[in-house]
């Protein structure tokens, strides 16, 4: 470690590392006179006792009978807030008398007598019912709601949440399919809200929490929720929290604090103690040249800097009992990505310590795994960690290089560097996968500005054929609409294969074209085409004697770029999709 560079510490990084906000289950309710503003003592049946400090109350309208008469409507229902918050509806009227704002989508504060901590925090989630809306409001309104708490002094609030209602039944009404997971949308907003950064928790200390603001976030259940057992729901929430922190810690961490030797260390560290997670590391350079010649070409200029040397981190779940499905993963970990010698310039390279989403999310999903320890499925990844530097011995275009699969790769832009240290690790599970049970192939990446051009801040599935005729891209699209993180579908078409088509003898494929993706058309797509090629799964589509399913996921656009902090999706979806069905 050069002395030039900041020092965190180890030690107290570690206890950083580890601190964050989880979900408690609110056991007992204040009765009314019995609070006292910051230390309300609620002591259920099983003894538990809870120190919180404010109830945020989450709902998709708030009808009194003043605007519905306004409106010329009747309310949705004569009771909109079940028992045990019904004296949120009186608390709210009086508010409203003042002020107007009451119940659109400005948080509302209020003193309340039957609320803890005397804190009652109103959040609406706006409409619902619209073709277009979607459960992300839920998370949108938690996420108001934490911000604001915070701003009132509360450090631990307890959320409830107040259905979709319709004037129609449940099973009439087909909107009511979207909310599904309401509870789990808002808590994890809630969540998502209240994190910090690792950088800003590792620059505090255990005196002060490590600057987290919101302690602990209770749940307090509603008959309407519908959830059969509220003790699951928040345990299966705090595993996914859990994987969303080292995600985000991982993904938002600069080039230095996350270069590809210590972000490897933070991953393995992280999952050092995970029940029947196996974290392996490959930091021999040599044997990166000879088993991912692609990934080692990428790595070239950054390796007269010892900290920034490449690393492939491999991380396997095996279930204990019968396995039906293997998932495959391949994560891009570019630790940051300066272009190379196709130079990212004016301003462009700023963010692009972001890049290693792909890969962060992947070991965010095993911290959930081994939290959940799901049956039936096995998970095993392979990471690039690695650094896309420039240098006198930077890789550049024209270069033809040999991949793993011994296809000849004509380099094009050396800022296309996600899908060269990805094309030999997705090569290597080709070669693995058909002596596994059931295999889906993912590489999963920040990987085009297309993508965000095309989708906004939406993830995008490709599926080859065989993944197609199992319908990943549908799992996932279905998954991801009801929990929050949703996909947009995306089709590998001709054009793509044409796109990086070999041009003359010397080569057998075309790695990228000379222009940014964004001025590109199908600047996402084609991509995925090099990936089929390059890889060697072209020769397992659904006209071959062995079809291998593969789907390539370009988060680019659903990561999210600063200023915002990072999402850590698609890992709430990929969970939904392929964990929670196992448990
Ligand atoms: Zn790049």
């Amino acid at each position: 470690m050069s002395l030039l560079l900041p020092t965190f510490s180890a030690e107290r990084g570690l206890a950083a590392v580890a601190k964050h906000t989880l979900v408690t289950l609110v056991k007992a309710f204040p009765t009314a006179g019995a609070t006292a503003a910051g230390a309300t003592a609620a002591t259920g049946a099983t003894g538990a006792t809870a120190d919180y400090d404010a109830l945020i109350v989450i709902s998709p309208n708030y009808p009194s009978a003043a605007a519905a008469a306004a409106a010329g409507t009747t309310p949705a229902t004569s009771a909109p807030f079940p028992a045990p918050v019904e004296f949120v509806k009186a608390d709210l009227d009086a508010a409203r008398v003042i002020d107007a704002a009451v119940g659109s989508t400005e948080v509302t504060v209020v003193a309340s007598e039957k609320a803890f901590g005397k804190r009652l925090l109103f959040a609406s989630t706006g409409p619902l019912s619209r073709d277009y809306d979607d459960v992300r409001r839920y998370a949108d309104a938690a996420d108001r709601a934490i911000k604001r708490a915070v701003k009132a002094g509360a450090r631990r609030p307890a959320i409830t949440v107040v259905p979709y209602q319709s004037t129609k039944s449940v099973t009439d009404d087909a909107t009511h399919d979207r909310y599904t997971q309401h509870v789990e949308v808002a808590l994890l907003g809630a969540l998502a809200a209240s994190y910090v950064p690792l950088e800003a928790r590792e620059s505090e200390n255990e005196a002060n929490n490590f600057g987290l603001k919101v302690l602990e976030l209770g749940w307090l259940p509603l008959e309407a929720n519908r959830v059969a057992d509220p003790q699951r729901l928040v345990s299966y929430v705090n595993a996914v929290e859990a994987g969303r922190i080292l995600a985000r810690d991982i993904g938002g961490s600069d080039p230095e604090r996350a270069a590809p030797p210590l972000a490897t260390e933070h991953i393995c560290g992280s999952l050092k103690s995970a029940a029947n997670v196996k974290c392996t590391v490959i930091a021999d350079q040599s044997v990166l040249a000879k088993e991912y010649p692609l990934l080692t070409a990428v790595g070239r200029a950054s390796q007269c800097v010892e900290r920034h040397r490449p690393r492939v981190i491999e991380l396997e779940y095996v279930p204990a009992g019968e396995i039906k499905e293997t998932l495959l993963l391949v994560g891009k970990g570019i630790t940051y990505d300066t272009g190379g010698a196709d130079l990212k310039v004016g301003g462009a390279m700023a963010g692009m310590h972001r890049d290693k989403c792909g890969a962060a999310a992947i070991a965010g999903l095993f911290r959930t795994i081994s939290l959940l320890q799901p049956k039936g499925v096995a998970v095993i990844a392979k990471l690039a960690m690695v650094r896309n530097s420039i240098g006198a011995d930077a890789y550049v275009s024209d270069e033809i290089i040999r991949a793993r699969s011994g296809a000849r790769v004509r380099i094009g832009n050396t800022d296309a560097e996600g899908r060269m240290v990805m094309a030999d690790l997705l090569c290597h599970m080709k070669e693995i996968a058909p002596s596994h049970t059931n295999p889906f192939l993912f590489t999963i990446a920040t990987l085009t500005g297309h993508a965000y051009r095309a989708y906004g801040p939406y993830a995008a599935v490709m599926d080859n054929g065989p993944a197609n005729r199992a319908n990943v891209h549908g799992r996932l699209f279905d998954a991801g609409n009801v929990w929050g993180d949703p996909f947009e579908v995306s089709t590998l078409r001709r054009e793509d294969f044409d796109f990086v088509a070999p041009k003359n003898a010397a080569e057998d494929v075309v790695q990228a074209n000379t222009q940014p993706s964004v001025n590109t058309p199908r600047g996402h797509q084609y991509p995925g085409a090099f990936l089929v090629v390059a890889s060697g799964l072209d020769k397992h589509g659904l006209d071959s004697t062995q079809p291998i399913a593969y789907s390539h996921l370009d988060i680019a656009g659903a990561a999210a770029m600063p200023p915002l902090l990072p999402t850590a999706s698609p890992l709430v979806t990929l969970a939904a999709a392929f964990i929670a069905p196992r448990l």
